[in-house]
């Protein structure tokens, strides 16, 4: 039996003509009209002056956080709670990620929590807004002000949400997002970095090509890194950026026919959309109640053909970056957390088949 997806791309606009113009040319490698041109639409559509993009999200974080300086012993802000590259991309750089708890809504860092955790080595905040729900971004910036800490903003989740009604990626001094394949437009692997500062732009590209100098071909004053992406990629991109409006409505209707399914089920807790956000929804998430295990729901959902996945581990659990301080929320958070599939192609007849049998299996009477 095949299982409906979690996620999987959709590539039915023009991503194949734009490829095939790659090959009829022979621009397959890291120059080609398509890379400045899906740089130039993307930062355009987020409305920030400049893209770079690069070879992945991981790769767009840690160009970020070199290019404006975090090195050793420097300590970055991550929430306790995302997929793990923003605290990984801060370890390349020598630096330590200092973890920070969640909000019990919205599942992003809870900045009541962040003015405890600020040292004198504090140097940035990575506000990640986990599955499509934009971060509260005004009091991240209000800290990030008093205490002239950076921001860099993780939107490898969010292309498209809305903070107050302006696109997530225009807050940070740069902006990270990924393009990986079940990401809300993909381009297989990539990623990119948004600024308004040209001379940050500047540096970007120049660190994300090894560092050669413009003037003076294999000259490198400094160590560079190959971080760039393909023409291939970059066609991929654009073809899918025609289509991102498409991607989230639909990702929207899948949302609220959701939640229209799940409203009465007292042992699910639905996602939450606060007042200032437009949530892309690019997992729709739940929490289950506390008397039920989600490994065994998730095998249960399995069975009957619907696959999902559990929420990220807490970062302080993890073997590389263990800490023995409480985070009760991300904890509760994490354990409890069940993502349903999301797809941009989901039918309404499939999210009514994995309602009922959600709702047959937590709720068995
Ligand atoms: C997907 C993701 C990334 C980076 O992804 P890559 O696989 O490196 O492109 C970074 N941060 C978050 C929160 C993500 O979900």
């Amino acid at each position: 039996m095949k299982l409906i997806p979690v996620a999987e791309p959709v590539l039915t606009g023009r991503e194949l003509k734009y490829v095939k113009e790659c090959f009829d040319t022979n621009w397959i490698s890291s120059l080609g009209g398509f890379i400045l041109e899906f740089e130039k639409q993307f930062s355009s559509y987020c409305g920030t002056d400049y893209g770079i993009t690069t070879s992945n999200g991981t790769t767009a974080l840690h160009l970020a956080l070199h290019t404006l300086g975090i090195g050793r012993d420097d300590e970055v802000l991550v929430p306790n709670l995302t997929f793990i590259a923003p605290a990984n991309a801060v370890a390349y750089c020598g630096a330590k990620p200092i973890l920070v708890d969640i909000e019990p809504d919205t599942w992003n860092i809870d900045p009541n929590k962040i003015e405890s955790k600020i040292t004198s080595k504090t140097k940035a905040i990575i506000p990640v807004h986990l599955f499509g729900h934009p971060c509260d971004m005004d009091s991240i910036l209000k800290i990030a002000r008093k205490y002239n800490l950076l921001v860099i903003e993780d939107c490898a989740e969010a292309h498209g949400s809305l903070y107050k009604n302006r696109k997530v990626g225009s807050f940070g001094t740069i902006s990270c997002f990924s393009f990986y394949g079940n990401k809300i437009i993909t381009t297989g692997e990539g990623g990119i970095c948004l600024t308004n500062d040209p001379v940050l732009a500047k540096k970007l590209n120049f660190l994300k090509d090894h560092c050669m100098d413009s003037n003076k071909r294999y000259w490198h004053p400094e160590v560079g890194f190959n971080y760039r992406i393909t023409n291939i990629q970059a066609a991929i991109g654009l073809g899918q950026l025609e289509q991102i409006d498409y991607f989230l409505q639909r990702k929207r209707e899948n949302a609220k026919l959701y939640s229209s399914l799940l409203q009465n089920c007292t042992k699910i807790v639905l996602p939450v959309e606060k007042d200032y956000a437009r949530h892309s929804y690019w997992m729709y998430s739940i929490l289950l109640d506390e008397s039920l295990e989600v490994g065994r729901i998730m095998e249960k959902m399995r069975e009957l053909g619907v696959d999902s996945r559990p929420f990220f581990h807490p970062i302080s659990t993890l073997p590389p970056f263990r800490s023995h301080n409480k985070f009760e929320v991300s904890e509760r958070i994490a354990r409890q957390g069940l993502t349903l599939p999301s797809g941009t192609n989901l039918s309404a007849e499939q999210i009514g088949y994995i309602c009922r049998i959600l709702k047959e299996i937590v709720e068995p009477d």
